[in-house]
């Protein structure tokens, strides 16, 4: 049985104080309870990373960064790669939000170099996917999909250290939800895809996250779909009581 995955989203939010405020009581929180049933990550800015390792070192949540760079090294000033997060023992990345693909251009070809450079570097990818209000309006949330999965996984062998998370570009930060069925129709459509192009059992193998304004209010029926494996959480994991609220949920609404 896939487990629970609760993954918070800060974005550019929170000074130094807040993240180890945050953090401190995170660490307080969890108990030996949580550990087996939900997987909690956080997914800091870059500067409060170290921050987040000293306390997640207790094991009871993970570390995440929210991108990498699509280069190892080198000249990319302002850049930071898959290597340096991984020697400073990050475990997770997000990559291919829809904020970078909107506000720095971030195309499914380079999504897949940072997705290699991931798998290569022993840090576990979340890839967002997700269409746009007009993409769903027009009906071709599939096709898009389906194009996103296909550029972005272009080469790669598809295993179970890769996350996917579905999140409708409409849905992020509006506070508007899909539905528990428009998401795990889409959700099942992407399961189906990674069977296609993998196997079966790397299909049941892989998680996939729900992401767009998931708050306390609607996690468990999210969460008591089929095919959705957990929630990537924005503004909802900002607030300590929130998120360890929706972990709660989590685990109370194991399928
Ligand atoms: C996100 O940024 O990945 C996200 C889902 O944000 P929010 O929960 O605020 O919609």
């Amino acid at each position: 049985m896939r487990k629970k995955i609760i993954a918070g989203n800060w974005k550019m939010n929170k000074t130094f104080s807040d993240a180890e405020n945050f953090l401190i009581t995170l660490d307080e929180e969890l108990s030996e309870r949580y550990l087996q049933r939900v997987e909690v990550i956080v997914c800091t800015p870059y500067p409060y990373l170290e921050l987040a390792f000293d306390q997640a070192d207790s094991g009871k949540f993970f570390v995440g960064a929210q991108d990498i760079s699509s280069h190892d090294f080198g000249a990319y000033t302002g850049e930071v790669s898959a290597p340096m997060l991984h020697s400073m023992g990050a475990d997770y990345c997000i990559i291919g939000h829809s904020e970078r693909r909107k506000y720095h251009q971030e195309t499914d070809e380079m999504i897949n170099q940072k997705l290699k450079q991931l798998l290569e570097n022993e840090i576990k990818p979340i890839l967002c996917i997700g269409e746009t209000i007009t993409e769903r309006e027009n009906g071709i949330t599939k096709k898009i999909i389906k194009n996103q999965l296909e550029g972005c996984c272009k080469g790669i062998e598809l295993d179970e250290r890769i996350t996917i998370a579905y999140e409708p570009i409409w849905a992020i930060g509006t506070g508007k939800t899909a539905t528990p069925q428009q998401a795990q129709e889409i959700h099942a459509f992407i399961r189906d895809w990674i069977a296609q192009n993998s196997s079966t059992r790397i299909a049941e193998d892989i998680a996939i996250l729900y992401g767009g304004s998931m708050k306390p209010k609607n996690t468990a029926e999210l969460l008591q779909q089929k095919d959705i494996d957990g929630g990537l959480i924005g503004g909802a994991s900002l607030k300590i009581e929130i998120f360890v609220e929706m972990i709660d949920i989590a685990i109370t609404s194991q399928k």
